[in-house]
């Protein structure tokens, strides 16, 4: 996780007394990059790193009572447990299962994931109101539809859609004609091209699924921001920018191309 200091070891003993070190969390931790990588090169160094990682997600410390503290968590360790799946693994398809159970039981109506955002996501000051940023729920809508097409379960179905419509009645800003970054109106004051990329993956799941009018309309408006470029970012954000787009275009294709 990219936290100061993370890799430990060299700073001044005080300092190192006070950082928490390398730490693993499923949103940090990429398993569908390495996987293709090592079908498409039968690699046994990235064979034994995903077995390693592997060990790491299904252990029984997630398990024995899942639960999850935002959506981008579950979001991610539901995208590796699946693309593990692809592989004919029924411990990672098992895992799936049990966490795609407590993220249905955990839907509010409305159809978000909601509960008490950080400062960082919201500017309400005390108390902080309750949402979700909308990029954490994009997450676990790409999921939560990659579990969908090994199970078809209908119940994922309509967790998706209903997600999708959370997202645009809470996230979407009609002056911009983009996504906010966070359901809190006091944090993010507008819509940013790079939000509507965050979720248009998610969009075109629900899409895909209900063929709902609404929902391809938000879609259909989304696809202009494929393949803009942030402007001004450092080195440091270049590669996650350039991930990101490599990453959900391939899926949307797959959901907006007609069938052969
Ligand atoms: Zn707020």
């Amino acid at each position: 996780m990219h936290i100061p200091g993370h890799l430990g070891g060299y700073l001044p003993p005080f300092f190192r007394s006070k950082m928490r070190g390398t730490s693993l969390i499923p949103s940090h931790t990429w398993v569908e990059g390495p996987l293709l990588h090592w079908l498409l090169t039968g690699d046994e160094a990235a064979a034994e790193s995903l077995a390693k990682t592997r060990g790491w997600l299904l252990q029984a410390r997630f398990f024995d009572a899942y639960d999850f503290t935002n959506a981008r968590e579950a979001g991610w360790h539901l995208i590796h447990l699946c693309a593990l799946a692809w592989l004919d693994d029924p411990a990672a398809l098992n895992a799936a299962s049990i966490l795609v159970a407590r993220v249905l039981e955990r839907q509010a109506p409305g159809g978000g994931w909601v509960r008490m955002l950080t400062d960082s996501h919201c500017g309400c000051g005390y108390p902080r109101c309750c949402g979700e940023a909308g990029f954490m729920v994009g997450v676990l809508l790409s999921g939560l539809m990659r579990y969908y097409r090994h199970t078809s379960d209908p119940a994922v179905a309509d967790a998706i859609v209903d997600g999708a419509r959370w997202l645009i009645v809470n996230t979407y800003d009609q002056a911009s004609g983009y996504f906010r970054y966070t359901s809190c109106k006091n944090r993010t004051l507008g819509g940013k091209f790079q939000c509507t990329q965050w979720v248009l993956e998610g969009l075109a799941a629900a899409w895909t699924i209900s063929g709902d009018a609404e929902i391809g309309g938000y879609l259909q408006r989304g696809l202009n921001v494929i393949g803009r470029f942030p402007v001004g970012i450092g080195h440091s954000g270049m590669g996650k920018a350039m991930a990101q787009q490599m990453r959900y275009v391939p899926s949307i294709l797959a959901s907006l191309l007609p069938p052969p």
